[in-house]
């Protein structure tokens, strides 16, 4: 009796888990069938400067990307902000960007993402010796294991017009979001063979004691040194420069670039001819 109740209730998640999946499956076909919007492409060729310098069949990829990046995820103004498909279409964009090139999930964990008019206020709680300390930060963007990401307005679209600064917020707390999709924040994002593991951890933790160092001693890096804080925000800090500043990086630090060539399933150096 317990048994066949076991294997009743067994069954019953089991194909509630199979229906959902055939739902989303057939969700994705249609979406498939749909066309990427003119007025979307025109206002990623007029704001996403990056977007002009891929090549065709990435440009392809990325618009299904987002098309099935939007019909999943749920954008909600603050502070005012309206959410216009301008900036569904704009955040959309940037986030696919780190996702081109592979089979994907679309951020599994992502839900929801925020928007502000600007920069905010963040709280940010902090614990020494048994003491919490709460204060609040100016701050670009933030993402959340949980399922929620953040972002200004104001510097997203400053981060997908210029495209040679190493700096965007959006790529940044999307590789956030990457790397907290096996459950810890630590700069190691789920990489596609167990193989992969031990040179990704040699590279990136070498290069993350180099950047710390570069900062202490007041030297010129091509990563913002904000990548010194810690190996989460390395391999956010790195993220930002392999799209930006791809040539500087490769040179500077050949065995990262071909690390994040090889997780990014890209090579943004042939695109800034
Ligand atoms: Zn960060």
């Amino acid at each position: 009796m317990g048994f066949l109740l076991v294997f009743i209730v067994f069954l019953v998640i089991a194909i509630f888990f199979l229906g959902k999946n055939v739902v989303r499956e057939n969700n994705r076909k249609k979406i498939m069938k749909n066309p990427f919007p003119l007025e979307w492409e025109n206002y990623l060729k007029e704001n996403y400067t990056l977007f002009n310098k891929m090549p065709p069949e990435l440009q392809h990829d990325m618009k299904n990307k987002i098309k099935f990046f939007l019909n999943e995820k749920n954008f909600f103004g603050c502070e005012g902000q309206e959410i216009t498909d301008q900036i569904r279409v704009l955040i959309a964009a940037q986030a696919c960007l780190l996702i081109l090139n592979r089979e994907t999930s679309y951020y599994p964990k992502l839900r929801s993402i925020f928007v502000y008019p600007t920069s905010y206020l963040a709280k940010r709680v902090s614990v020494n010796s048994g003491i919490v300390t709460e204060k609040f930060q100016v701050t670009l963007g933030e993402s959340w294991g949980s399922g929620e990401l953040v972002l200004a307005w104001d510097a997203s679209v400053h981060g997908a017009k210029n495209m040679f600064d190493s700096r965007n917020v959006v790529y940044h707390e999307f590789a956030h979001q990457l790397d907290q999709e096996d459950g810890v924040a630590d700069g190691a994002p789920i990489l596609e063979s167990r193989s992969s593991y031990a040179s990704w951890a040699r590279v990136l933790s070498q290069e993350f004691e180099n950047l710390k160092r570069d900062k202490k001693r007041w030297r010129k890096t091509v990563m913002n040194k904000y990548g010194a804080s810690n190996p989460a925000e390395f391999f956010a800090v790195a993220s930002e420069s392999f799209f930006e500043k791809p040539r500087q990086l490769k040179k500077k630090h050949p065995e990262l670039y071909q690390e994040l060539k090889h997780y990014y399933h890209t090579d943004p150096i042939g695109w800034m001819d």
